[in-house]
């Protein structure tokens, strides 16, 4: 390939000839050449090309919008692009010189603390113990490194050795795995037992010990979009603390479900009215709603947040208390949560949280009429989801990764993989609703999805009905 330079030649950028780059974008010199990809170029270039390039190239990603396997935000109210525009140069670390952003960080805290219950919280007494994150894989860190802590010292002042810290858990999501490696703590990982979609509580015994520092328990488990059963660890824990003087807390990963429970089960008893959940993590930018890039930790109580775990800065000015793994981070993401927050309230929440379960369970009704499939998860009680495994995968004719990759060619992702390990022999597809994907959307994955069958099961031409021809 030959060398190119990028930037305009002399006589384009000096007024006169400029009207070759400006009054078409592909006609410039930097648009018709391949460009060198790997190597900072040597110059210059007009903005408007090269933003045009990088805009063309970004259409080679997934449409989000038909990307079926995601949690994560795909959709906002032009407010909040606004919102987002104007907090650029807002750095949350910075709480001096940005204060008002840290107010709403503050007040984002104490509005989730109210709404997962944690006492002596709520308009009256703005002061729960808690922040904002990246997402729940920091949460979960900060989360997890608190009960570490929490642990050590107590063996400390009985005077026994904590050298040997584990956690345990069910099917978690990698973040809890990456705790475990990071942190030096053993993660004890219980198998899943056959046709259940999480930990169970009666299991707990056989794997906490008086190293445990804490059970993970998972509301709306990755991978079959379950909740698991909070309220049944919390009393499978009291019993073992009475049996063995072990008092082991609880730490909720709610990345997805802290956001839906409180909307739409609001029955489901798994937050800070149970006395044993000690801390929460969930995703703002999940089902919370806000744009990539938030996630939020919330403790029961502030003792529960060791205070050798905050640092103090004092350079930026003032004395700021941190808690994070991250320094700088931006705070758009937080100004926005409290956008969805004001603009939403709980029966904004609870309506867009509705929908997208109604249009799971429409999904779930589809694909039950399909005929190869077998539901693992309909859409109702927990996530806004489905979830299925083909029947009888022996004589299907296909696999579900076939289907997976005949769906990406009209440009849906739907992913198919094996469940977690002891049931890893059953392969499972899962769809996600989310704010923003509609049910005439999901209608229109249903009959690509019935199209797709066809082809694969009877070899039928991929346009033969879309053009009209059948029916
Ligand atoms: C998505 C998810 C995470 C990780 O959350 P991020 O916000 O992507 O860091 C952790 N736990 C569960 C259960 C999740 O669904």
């Amino acid at each position: 390939m030959t060398p190119v330079a990028l930037h305009e030649t002399k006589d384009a950028t000096a007024g006169g000839q400029a009207g070759d780059g400006a009054t078409d974008l592909f006609t410039s010199p930097l648009s018709k050449h391949v460009l060198p990809k790997y190597r900072m170029p040597d110059e210059h270039a007009p903005p408007e090309v090269v933003y045009s390039l990088i805009h063309n190239e970004l259409m080679l990603d997934g449409n989000a919008a038909q990307n079926l396997a995601t949690f994560c935000t795909t959709w906002a109210d032009d407010e909040v692009h606004r919102l987002m525009n104007e907090c650029l140069d807002k750095n949350m670390v910075d709480k001096d010189e940005y204060p008002q952003t840290a107010e709403i960080e503050s007040r984002c805290v104490n509005i989730l603390a109210d709404l997962w219950h944690a006492p002596a919280t709520g308009a009256d007494s703005p002061n729960a113990m808690g922040c904002s994150t990246t997402g729940s894989s920091e949460a979960a860190m900060l989360g997890g490194l608190a009960l570490k802590w929490r642990w050590r010292e107590r063996r400390r002042k009985e005077g026994k050795p904590a050298d040997r810290p584990n956690l345990v858990c069910g099917p978690v999501q990698i973040c809890w795995d990456k705790f475990a490696r990071y942190f030096d703590v053993e993660l004890r990982q219980v198998p899943l037992e056959a046709g259940a979609t999480g930990l169970r509580a009666h299991q707990l015994k056989d794997y906490v010990d008086e190293n445990t520092i804490g059970v993970v328990a998972i509301l709306g488990v990755t991978f079959t979009c379950d909740y698991e059963p909070v309220q049944e660890f919390a009393a499978e824990l009291d019993r073992i603390q009475a049996e063995k003087g072990w008092d082991i807390p609880i730490h909720v990963d709610a990345a997805s479900g802290g956001f839906i429970a409180p909307f739409l089960h609001p029955d489901v008893v798994w937050d800070f009215r149970l006395e044993r959940v000690a801390s929460i993590n969930a995703s703002g930018h999940k089902y919370g709603l806000a744009p990539l890039g938030v996630g939020w930790a919330v403790w029961r109580t502030a003792d529960l947040l060791p205070e050798d775990l905050i640092f103090r800065v004092n350079y930026l000015g003032g004395d700021i208390p941190t808690f994070a793994l991250n320094f700088s981070r931006p705070g758009g993401e937080i100004v926005a949560q409290y956008y969805n927050f004001l603009r939403l309230g709980r029966g904004g929440y609870r309506r867009v949280q509705q929908a997208c379960a109604e249009t799971a369970q429409y999904l779930a009704g589809e694909v039950a009429a399909m005929g190869p499939f077998t539901l693992l998860y309909d859409g109702n009680g927990a996530l806004p989801a489905v979830s299925y495994k083909l029947t009888d995968p022996e004589n299907a004719g296909f696999s579900l990764y076939d289907l997976s990759d005949q769906l990406r060619m009209r440009g849906w992702q739907v992913p198919a993989y094996p469940l977690p390990a002891n049931q890893e022999d059953t392969v499972i597809q899962r769809v996600l609703i989310r704010h923003g994907v509609g049910l005439d959307e999901i209608a229109l994955l249903a009959q690509d999805m019935r199209r797709s069958l066809a082809r694969l099961t009877q070899g039928v031409p991929a346009d033969a009905d879309r053009a009209g021809f059948h029916h």
